[in-house]
């Protein structure tokens, strides 16, 4: 990664699969219930890949998520991933990802998965605690979580990664902890750890407006991060991002880190972003109407800005204090006093200083979006 916009990496392709078996009420995602027009959808986002995906790249990630892509019938992701192989150029080497509830998983579609050429699967578990999927609103129970893990781990792609969700009233550091371990009795390369927000445009959020819900205090956030950071450190993983951590890092999110280091993205599909050469646009947020927008001009843009300087450095400041790349010596130099700003941070023990880069130690994690404000980029 380098703080450069664009960095010379190759590009990736995101393809949002708008649909869900039912909306969680934490969830801020846009994706559609009940939809009846998955197979339209997949003839939309080929042709948008025409217009948009085809004699770019060669692509090195393909990332299916949404919504739930598992959710497409075996043939209807089949039929996305093969035209996209007809229609785009990748890399050898690509890391394909499908996203997947554990509900839709059994032995046999996971290896139809792993024989559609997809390399690694990210496997939405949120928790192993009863209790706590009810209050999640997940369709899957503990043991559907743990039969679609032992389903991936026989069958499936050979790179997995778990999501957890952590961090609200009724969770125990307990539960937390043997969540945590139920995930690596799978031996999995990455964990996605995201401590609960209650979105205002979510049920949850709804209910937190209404006073019915509850967020942690700092305090407990703090001990609940630490207690997910501490928990998966000590099992010699490496902590590249707040909320995600990898096996070795050479199986870190190839895909996700294009976003953090304005690497070029397309995105495909209703309400998916692109970005290119400083500008982002992003699509319609609407099933039919991206369906009927695609079908007359193969492009279902709603809106566009291009980012100014200024903002492009301010997502550099941003976005690589979030990860263990942190941010180059010489960009904190562009920056009013800026390696005054480090040598603070560092006596702080907020970040460290080395092979030309300024780091987050654990301790700056836990301030998250509150260490870039220390810089002045005026
Ligand atoms: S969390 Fe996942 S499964 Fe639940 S509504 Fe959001 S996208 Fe769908």
């Amino acid at each position: 990664m380098s703080d450069d916009p664009d960095g010379g990496a190759p590009a990736g392709l995101y393809v949002h699969v708008p649909f869900c078996h039912s909306k969680c009420p934490y969830c801020d995602f846009f994706s559609e219930v009940g939809s009846g027009l998955q197979s339209a959808f997949v003839d939309a986002a080929l042709r948008e890949a025409e217009h948009h995906a085809a004699g770019r790249g060669p692509f090195d990630t393909l990332y299916l998520g949404g919504g739930t892509p598992s959710v497409l019938s075996p043939d209807g992701l089949a039929a996305l991933v093969e035209g996209l192989g007809r229609v785009c150029s990748f890399t050898p080497d690509a890391e394909i990802t499908l996203e997947v509830n554990p509900d839709d998983v059994t032995p046999r579609v996971a290896k139809l998965w792993r024989e559609l050429g997809l390399n690694r699967i990210s496997v939405g578990a949120q928790s192993f605690n009863e209790d706590e999927l009810r209050f999640l609103g997940r369709r899957h129970t503990a043991h559907g979580a743990l039969r679609a893990l032992e389903a991936v781990r026989e069958h499936g792609p050979p790179n997995l990664s778990i999501d957890l969700i952590y961090g609200f009233c009724g969770q125990s550091s307990t539960s937390l902890r043997e969540s945590i371990d139920s995930a690596f009795s799978f031996a999995p390369d990455h964990l996605s750890c995201y401590q609960l927000t209650l979105e205002p445009r979510t049920v949850f959020g709804r209910r937190h407006a209404r006073g019915e819900l509850q967020r942690l205090g700092e305090e407990e956030e703090r001990t609940c991060f630490l207690i997910v950071a501490d928990a998966i450190r000590s099992r010699d993983f490496d902590h590249y991002e707040i909320s995600n951590f990898a096996r070795t890092s050479l199986v870190r999110s190839r895909h996700n880190q294009k976003y953090w280091c304005h690497t070029e993205t397309i995105g495909l599909g209703p309400a998916a972003h692109s970005y290119r050469d400083g500008r982002r646009r992003w699509n319609v947020t609407d099933v039919a109407d991206y369906v009927e927008r695609v079908r007359g001009k193969g492009d279902a843009t709603v809106g566009s800005e291009s980012l100014t300087q200024k903002q492009i450095r301010l997502e550099t400041l941003l976005l690589g204090l979030r990860t263990a790349n942190g941010i180059s010596v010489d960009f904190a130099r562009t920056i009013d006093s800026g390696l005054d700003i480090v040598a603070a941070l560092v006596h702080e023990g907020l970040v460290t200083m080395g092979g030309g880069r300024v780091t987050p130690t654990l301790q700056g994690f836990l301030l998250a979006d509150g260490l870039p404000l220390r810089f002045d980029l005026e």
